[in-house]
């Protein structure tokens, strides 16, 4: 069946990829981005759905290098089907969903299985990433080039590091061969051992045994030193302290080929969101300080960290709802994350064509160009696969999780109010999410 072409105009269009920020009109068709320029000017021929876009953002659909999608194995949690969906209301158009399943993707068996979910649930495009080791135990290493060929995009035992040099080294060395990043979660178990949130005045307060910024860097420290010596490609998952950032600078600054993400949480929430005993901020690695956002916003200016990746970790009330050191780490984010990083903008501390290359062109650039990454994702170039977001940066909503297409309620951010509002998202060129004030009418 053929598809009508999509005509999005008069919207502002910013894709960084190409230096673009215009007023004008994007068309969309047979699920690639077919052109785009000043308004009334669109090549087009018949009928054609359109968005009206004025005074919103056009740009492309978001790129999420971290979240948890929890299927299989926790579907209580999250399942591909509303993970997707929380995804498209969020505006992002592909999502990179993590390793620590049950069972964990490490086999090709595991990765077939999420791509036949989300062919048939899923709302967004999906690239898995695989695990690092066996089991996430640490020991063994998966079998790399297999499960790159059955579309692995990277390697990664998020939620823990590998501890042992020597197996992290092999991994660095056997992922080169296929080019993939190793994504590493950088932690020192032993100093975060029992630990529930951010060592310092706060964790003091509560009574409650801290995580110090060291168990970051010590490990990150160690990642890049391998990284040297492989000359593989690091990627440094949720960066969260000043003294990572000035590490993976100076890693930069060496040759070292390593890249970095922040979450929306870590760059907009400091430890004191814990005071109260709040399990919904409770998260890994923990929410820091006010200085350590200051380096991180810096650090995203100054392109020592690349994107911005939300980490969604989507849990049940239950898993929440109990004693502090008890409770599960993680925040559902996928929905708030553009809400809450325009607070960036809106206070001046981040400019939007930064903000939007961090969570388009930029990780889209980490993920590369081997398949299945799609060509020219991440961009509006001609060609590239018709995935754009649509977005409101002035209109204001409140959070309500109990709205959220995610199963995972948890948010520090619940009743807040956001400026700055998804409108609409398209994933090849498919309407996936509209907000119910967006009209789309034939041309
Ligand atoms: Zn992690």
């Amino acid at each position: 069946m053929k598809e009508i072409p999509l005509l999005i105009s008069g919207g502002r269009i910013i894709d960084p990829s190409q230096g673009a920020d215009m007023v004008g009109d994007l068309l969309v068709l047979e699920g690639k981005i077919a052109w785009l320029g000043p308004g009334g000017s669109a090549p087009l021929q018949g009928d054609c759905a359109v968005i009206s876009a004025s005074g919103m953002i056009v740009c492309p659909g978001f790129v999420d290098l971290h979240c948890h999608l929890r299927e299989p194995g926790f579907e209580q949690k999250e399942t591909i089907a509303t993970g997707t969906q929380a995804a498209a209301r969020g505006g992002f158009t592909t999502v990179c969903c993590m390793a620590n399943t049950n069972p964990p993707i490490d086999t090709e068996a595991v990765i077939e299985y999420i791509k036949g979910k989300t062919k048939e649930e899923g709302k967004v495009r999906v690239l898995p990433i695989a695990c690092v080791t066996k089991g996430q135990r640490g020991e063994e290493l998966v079998e790399m080039g297999k499960l790159a060929k059955y579309g692995a995009v990277a390697f990664s035992d998020d939620g823990r590091a590998v501890t042992n040099s020597r197996i992290m080294r092999h991994a660095l060395e056997y992922s080169s061969l296929f080019r993939l990043p190793v994504i590493v979660h950088c932690e020192d178990i032993a100093l975060t051992e029992g630990g529930a949130m951010n060592e310092g005045w706060v964790a003091t307060k509560l009574g409650l045994k801290g995580m110090p910024a060291a168990a970051e860097e010590i490990m990150l420290a160690r990642d890049l030193a391998l990284a040297q010596l492989t000359g593989a490609r690091l990627h440094i998952a949720h960066t969260s302290t000043a003294g990572a950032v000035e590490l993976i600078c100076q890693a930069k600054g060496k040759g070292i080929s390593v890249s970095a993400e922040v979450t929306p949480h870590h760059l907009t929430l400091t430890e004191q969101r814990v005071l109260g005993y709040e399990t919904d901020a409770k998260v890994n690695p923990p929410l820091r300080t006010e200085k350590d956002i200051t380096a991180l916003i810096h650090g995203l200016k100054e392109g020592v960290i690349n994107a911005i990746a939300t980490d969604h970790s989507p849990h049940t009330i239950v898993d929440k709802r109990c004693e502090f050191a008890r409770a599960a780490f993680g925040i559902s984010g996928l929905e708030t994350a553009l809400g809450s990083l325009l607070t960036l903008v809106h206070q001046d501390k981040l400019d939007l064509i930064t903000l939007i290359s961090k969570l388009t062109t930029e990780p889209a650039q980490i993920l590369g160009t081997r398949p299945p990454v799609p060509y020219g994702l991440g961009t509006l170039q001609t060609g590239a696969p018709g995935d754009v977001a649509v977005f409101a940066p002035q209109i204001d909503w409140v959070v309500d999780p109990k709205a959220f297409a995610s199963k995972g309620k948890n948010t520090p951010l619940k009743g807040q109010q956001l400026v700055g509002k998804v409108m609409a998202t398209i994933v090849e060129g498919k309407i996936v999410y509209q907000d119910e004030t967006i009209e789309i009418k034939p041309a």
